[in-house]
């Protein structure tokens, strides 16, 4: 299994003026390209245990070699939830989701304005290091959770298809201390149809 830093589907400055550029180069090439690379440096001293997959590996984390557990869920799960991050982000994205998640959403919280506003509430009360997601829950749930450091839904049996990074090195340049300023702002380059696809490829 070779672990590699996806390319960003977009320049570095496709997101201003929400997200700038030199936050998006240093989190995608340095911090995202981190992750991998301690990934592979942990499975490295297990060279017996072979995963199929970084989904794998974060499903049944339980059963990654306990030496290296801790390192795999951060580091791991820092590739995962990055690789997803990138993709549901576009230039000139935004506005409200339609098709089958805009009627999830809808089922599930009322409207999408009720979700907005859990969403950000749960961004904003992540303390420390963490993400905000929107998962699929095996029971056929959509939930929104807050998961500390780099921890993925993927190991509560939770299929996330929409992410938001709320570690400081995802904001920081730009709001500083501002993270709802931040949350605010990502609302505006959200890619919907990818939110759309990640659902799809669950389902079917
Ligand atoms: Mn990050």
């Amino acid at each position: 299994m070779k672990f590699v830093l996806p390319a960003l589907p977009y320049d570095y400055g496709a997101l201003e003026p929400y997200i700038d550029a030199r936050t998006m180069e240093i989190h995608h090439d340095k911090h995202h390209l981190a992750y991998i690379e301690n990934l592979i440096k942990a499975l490295d001293t297990c060279p017996e245990f072979q995963p199929t997959s970084v989904e794998s590996l974060l499903i049944n984390l339980a059963n990654v070699p306990s030496d290296i557990r801790e390192a795999v869920r951060n580091n791991g799960g820092g590739h995962y939830n990055h690789s997803l991050f990138w993709k549901i982000m576009k230039k000139n994205g935004g506005g409200k989701p339609n098709g089958l998640v805009a009627d999830l959403i809808n089922k599930s919280f009322g409207s999408f304005d009720d979700f907005q506003s859990q969403f950000n509430a749960q961004a904003k009360k992540v303390f420390g290091s963490g993400w905000a997601w929107l998962s699929l829950h095996k029971s056929g749930k959509l939930v929104i959770t807050g998961l500390p450091n780099q921890d993925s839904p993927l190991t509560y049996d939770e299929q996330p298809i929409l992410g938001l990074d709320v570690w400081e090195h995802a904001y920081y340049l730009k709001y500083q201390n501002k993270r709802p300023d931040y949350i605010s702002a990502w609302w505006h380059v959200i890619n919907w149809d990818q939110v759309e696809e990640n659902y799809r490829a669950i389902i079917e």
